[in-house]
């Protein structure tokens, strides 16, 4: 099922990091999952998670990561843990994954898999991502998986020179996923898809509500 994910679902819209289609062919994303929903880890949708949050659908995950154009070198930083399927994911391709979720429960969940996996370049963290991991910065990639209001000016300082940012930016509803490219000190922005994620929810992005 995850190779026929990796086949009908990534390659024929545009997945084509060979590194990326790797990793999205080994981690076993319905270990990520409620046992009932095993069942339905591979299809091409999003995925409840509990606390109200979700697994990103397989492409966006896909997509995400190609977009940070990893090479294995870098320390990269997560916002948004959830199950910690994307970062499984992240740890096949960096040296280093430094990843935040506010809710206690889903990062203690993720911790237990990926140590079942025995993924071991991981760095767990709870509490408001919004402001980054100032202790572990800067970081060669940043990736945020919750939708946020406006680019969180905390992230962005703490991206490296040369490094590379991608998140949802916009409504509660809608969002651009934007990546931002930081060279010389200088911002490049650019639009790769539009998405529907849950909330960012801290000081520099959304209240709760
Ligand atoms: N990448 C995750 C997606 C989870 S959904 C996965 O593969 O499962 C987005 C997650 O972001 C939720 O778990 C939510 O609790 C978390 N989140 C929202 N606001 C946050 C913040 N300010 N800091 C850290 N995590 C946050």
């Amino acid at each position: 099922m995850r190779q026929r994910m990796v086949r009908e679902q990534l390659v024929p819209r545009g997945i084509c990091d060979p590194a990326v289609l790797e990793v999205m062919g080994q981690v076993p994303r319905h270990l990520f999952v409620d046992q009932g929903l095993a069942v339905s880890a591979y299809k091409d949708h999003p995925l409840p998670i509990g606390y109200g949050q979700t697994i990103s659908q397989p492409y966006i995950v896909a997509l995400m990561t190609q977009e940070l154009r990893l090479t294995g070198s870098e320390s990269v930083l997560e916002i948004g843990t959830g199950c910690g399927y994307q970062t499984a994911i992240l740890a096949g391709l960096a040296r280093r994954v430094c990843t935040v979720e506010r809710l206690r429960p889903l990062s203690l969940q993720a911790r237990e898999v990926l140590a079942e996996l025995r993924i071991d370049n991981v760095l767990f963290r709870v509490g408001d991502g919004t402001l980054g991991w100032p202790a572990m910065a800067p970081f060669d990639a940043i990736i945020v998986t919750a939708a946020a209001p406006d680019m969180p000016e905390s992230l962005v300082e703490q991206l490296a020179d040369g490094g590379r940012m991608v998140i949802p930016v916009g409504s509660r509803g809608m969002q651009s996923l934007t990546v931002i490219e930081k060279e010389g000190g200088n911002l490049r922005q650019r639009v790769v898809e539009m998405v529907r994620f849950v909330s960012l929810v801290g000081k520099e992005g959304w209240e709760e509500e």
